[in-house]
């Protein structure tokens, strides 16, 4: 039995009252959440720093671990995304395993004890098979032409069974308005509604997404270009993409919307009058690695947008690392709340995931892992006590 304290115990959900003591069992469960005065002084083990559950990273693509430090920074998405297609299956599958394995220690270290993971192959299976750390895959999708959508909504649903047959949690999720047809984004959200699973989309993480569906102009004509795809059947909506996608997207599946960077007012007000179970996942340093852009954290807080943190991928980002994530964003506005800012990486991931009940949240019989953060504001580091 471990009692342990520390002058700021962060539930999931709030700050508890000082003088908090979480009582652990052999196995790291906690048996009973007492105050210190119901309890000998001597056996308190006391920390100097803030104690939180374990951390979920709700967006990451742990299939591309091996393109670390290999894509260009500030190139723009675009560039980035040609890289990763030139790039991706460069490495032996061995290698790619191996940096896989690698990546998912990290997180362990980092205190991370769940992750919402991109896959677009059966590549990390494996990986996620023989790990302590609980994924829910989104088996991403890609298809523009609404010609394709059947073709590629099988290809999804012979990946889920995949998945499925490894015991592992996993539902269907389209990449990003500029790359799946609403007839695909419509299919994924029927089927993730029919399971009652989650749902997760890359948005407005440029300018260009946004160019592309107001004018059809723009450099994801120039992608296509390369990618020698035609965009006949596309017409431009004259609204931004969220705003010309949001309307198809199924109001009961918790939805996922990445990134943000270059979302407005208009395009949070459109998107949560029709839907009420969004969440909003911020990557800030992935951000800063391909556009040199961060979103508007204030704009997202005022319109009351659950909040998500997410390290996205090491192609996009030089560590898997929620505590790295809180630094950038308490770094560019030292005046955030802690408080929410925590429940951003604890219990809204879980929320979003489903698995609020296990993780994201110091609970009477679970072990939802725990955290010390040391430090100060905009510094921290992150230490595992459980
Ligand atoms: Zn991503």
């Amino acid at each position: 039995m471990r009692f342990i304290s520390s002058p700021q115990i962060f539930s999931g959900k709030e700050f508890l009252a000082p003088g908090t003591v979480l009582v652990l069992d052999e196995k790291n469960i906690i048996c009973d959440i007492i105050s210190s005065q119901e309890v000998e002084k001597n056996l308190i083990e006391y920390f100097n720093g803030i104690i939180c559950p374990g951390f979920v990273n709700s967006h990451c693509h742990l299939e591309l671990s091996h393109l670390n430090g290999m894509i260009s920074k500030h190139t723009g998405i675009v560039n980035f995304g040609l890289d990763i297609i030139k790039y991706r299956n460069q490495a032996s599958h061995e290698l790619q395993l191996e940096m896989m394995q690698q990546a998912d220690k990290e997180m362990n270290l980092q205190g991370i004890v769940a992750i919402g993971d991109i896959s677009n192959n059966t590549n990390s299976i494996k990986v996620k098979e023989q790990s302590s750390l609980y994924y829910h895959t989104f088996l991403e999708l890609i298809g523009l032409n609404p010609d394709r959508a059947d073709s590629v909504f099988q290809g999804g649903q012979e990946l889920l069974i995949e998945f499925k047959r490894s015991e592992l949690p996993a539902s269907l999720a389209p990449h990003a308005p500029y790359s799946a047809s609403l007839p695909l984004i419509e299919k994924i959200f029927t089927n993730c509604n029919i399971y009652n699973l989650p749902t997760s989309i890359h948005n407005q993480e440029s300018e260009a997404e946004n160019e592309f569906f107001n004018s059809k102009t723009g450099d994801y004509l120039k992608l296509y270009d390369i990618l020698g795809i035609s965009l006949n059947f596309f017409k431009p909506t004259f609204k931004n993409s969220l705003q010309s996608i949001g309307s198809i997207f199924n109001p009961k599946v918790r939805t996922l919307l990445v990134h943000n960077t270059f979302t407005n007012e208009q395009d949070i007000r459109f998107i949560k009058n029709r839907h009420s179970e969004l969440f909003w996942c911020l990557c800030p340093n992935a951000n800063l690695y391909i556009e040199n852009k961060l979103p508007d954290f204030n704009l997202l807080n005022i319109n009351l947008c659950e909040l998500t943190l997410g390290t996205d991928s090491l192609a996009s980002n030089t560590q898997l690392s929620i505590i790295a994530e809180i630094n950038l964003i308490l770094q560019s506005l030292p005046n955030y709340s802690l408080e929410s800012i925590l429940k951003s990486a604890t219990y809204n991931g879980a929320k979003f995931l489903g698995i609020e009940q296990e993780y994201g949240q110091l609970k009477k019989g679970k072990n939802s892992g725990i955290n010390l953060i040391e430090g100060s504001i905009g510094d921290f580091s992150v230490k595992k006590l459980a």
